[in-house]
C-alpha cells in the first residue's frame, strides 16, 4: 500500500514555478531522499506535504485520505506529519523539556514519561531537559527538534536538510541512528537534501528534481548506474561520459568495446561509466582494453582520483579514474584501461 500521494502537484511563487507537475508515490514504512540544486523547490514541495503552503493545482493523498484536492485542503495541525524545518527551529525561549513537550495532550506526569522515552528514542542523556537550546550542540539541537517531531507519533517525518549543521563524522553516525529509529518506529520518511552521499545510502527511493520537476525516481542504485541524462549522472557522483556507436547491447568507444544493457539502442550516443568502473593495470599486462598515461593524482586519502590520458583515439582524451591509494600508479606511468561492467546509455531506453 502506498502511504503519500502526489499527483501534478504546481506552485508557483508570482509567475516563477517552483513546483512543476510532480507526482511521487512513497510506499509506507519507507525512507525516500529528494535530492537536487538550491532553489529546486525541494523545502516548497515539503512544506506543502506539511500543509504550510498550499499547491495552485494538484491533490495529496495520505493513506487514502486526501489531505488536499480541489476545495479539501486539511490544516498542518490535522495531518500527523513530523517536520523538521531545515534550520531545526527549535522555540529559544524553551527549555528542552518544553520544547518536547510542546503540545503533548496529558497531566504533567504522563507527559514526563513521553518526554523521557523521547530523549530515550533520539539517544539524548534525560540531564539535558532543563537546557536552553543556545548550550546545545548542533547536533543535539537536532535531535531535540526530531523528538519534537516524534512526539505527536506522525504517520509521515519530514526532513529538511536535517543534517547540514554537522560535521562529516557526526553526519554519517546521526544519519544511520536517525534512519534506524524512524524505522523502528514504522514512520514513513521523506529526506530532503543537497548531499548526493547522504541520499544515497539513506534512501529505499530516491528522487531528482531540478528547476521544481522531478527529473528521475527509482532505487538509489539504478539512478547511479542509470541516469537519464548527464546532469543528473553529474549529480549523483563523477562520472565518465564517451562518444560511442552503441549496437546490438554493445558501445564502441575510445575504450574499445564495452557492453551496454540497452540492447535494444542503436546508433551514436553518450555513454557512461562510474570512475571505479575503470580498471588500470601495469602496461602490457592488459591485452583488453586501451592505453593510457597517468597526467595528474589527486590524493583523497584510501583512494586516489587519477586523471589518465588515453593514448588510442584522436582526441587524446582524459579520464578520471578512482583508484585505491596503495594501488595507483604514479603520473607518468603509462597503464592499461578496461573497463568493469557495462556502461549505461545516456537517453536510451533504460
Ligand atoms: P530548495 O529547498 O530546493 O532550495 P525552495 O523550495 O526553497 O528550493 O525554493 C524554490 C524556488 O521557489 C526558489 O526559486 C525560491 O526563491 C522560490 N521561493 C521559495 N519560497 C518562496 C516564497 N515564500 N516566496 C517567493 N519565492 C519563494
Ligand atoms: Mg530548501
Amino acid at each position: 500500500m502506498s502511504s503519500l500521494e502526489l499527483h501534478a502537484i504546481c506552485k508557483s511563487f508570482g509567475s516563477l514555478p517552483a513546483v512543476d507537475n510532480v507526482s511521487l508515490s512513497v510506499p509506507e514504512g519507507s525512507r525516500t531522499a529528494i535530492v537536487g540544486p538550491s532553489g529546486s523547490g525541494k523545502t516548497t514541495l515539503l512544506r506543502m506535504i506539511a500543509g504550510f503552503e498550499f499547491p495552485d493545482s494538484g491533490s495529496i493523498t495520505l493513506n487514502g485520505t486526501p489531505l488536499v484536492n480541489g476545495p479539501i485542503e486539511v490544516p498542518a495541525h490535522q495531518r500527523l506529519i513530523g517536520y523538521v524545518p531545515q534550520d531545526g527551529a527549535l522555540f529559544p525561549h524553551m527549555t528542552v523539556a518544553a520544547n518536547i513537550g510542546f503540545g503533548l495532550p496529558g497531566n504533567a506526569a504522563s507527559k514526563q514519561q513521553r518526554i523521557n522515552e523521547l530523549m530515550e528514542m533520539v539517544a539524548l542523556d534525560s540531564r539535558m531537559l532543563p537546557r536552553w537550546p543556545h548550550e546545545l550542540s548542533g547536533g543535539q539541537q537536532q535531535r531535540v527538534a526530531l523528538a519534537r517531531a516524534l512526539a505527536q507519533r506522525p504517520k509521515l517525518m519530514l526532513l529538511d536538510e536535517p543534517f547540514s549543521a554537522l560535521d562529516t563524522g557526526l553526519r554519517a553516525s546521526m544519519r544511520k541512528a536517525v534512519a534506524k529509529l524512524l524505522s523502528d518506529a514504522g514512520v514513513t520518511t521523506i529526506l530532503v537534501t543537497h548531499d548526493q552521499a547522504e541520499a544515497l545510502s539513506f534512501a529505499h527511493q530516491l528522487a531528482v528534481m531540478r528547476q521544481g520537476k522531478l527529473i528521475q525516481v527509482g532505487p538509489p542504485m539504478d539512478l547511479y548506474l542509470r541516469p537519464r541524462d548527464e546532469e543528473t549522472a553529474l549529480f549523483l557522483g563523477d562520472a565518465v561520459v564517451l562518444p560511442a556507436t552503441v549496437e546490438g547491447g554493445w558501445a564502441t568507444c575510445e575504450l574499445g568495446r564495452v557492453p551496454v544493457a540497452d540492447t535494444a539502442f542503436k546508433g551514436a550516443a553518450q555513454i557512461m561509466l562510474r570512475p571505479e568502473q575503470i580498471e588500470l593495470s601495469a602496461s602490457g599486462s592488459s591485452n583488453e582494453g586501451c592505453l593510457g598515461v597517468v597526467t595528474d593524482s589527486d590524493f583523497g586519502g584510501n583512494a586516489c582520483m587519477l586523471t589518465v590520458r588515453l593514448q588510442t583515439g584522436s582526441s587524446a582524451r582524459e579520464l578520471l579514474v578512482r583508484s585505491l591509494s596503495i594501488h595507483a600508479p604514479l603520473v607518468g606511468n603509462t597503464v592499461g584501461v578496461r573497463v568493469v561492467g557495462s556502461g549505461h546509455v545516456l537517453g536510451g531506453g533504460q
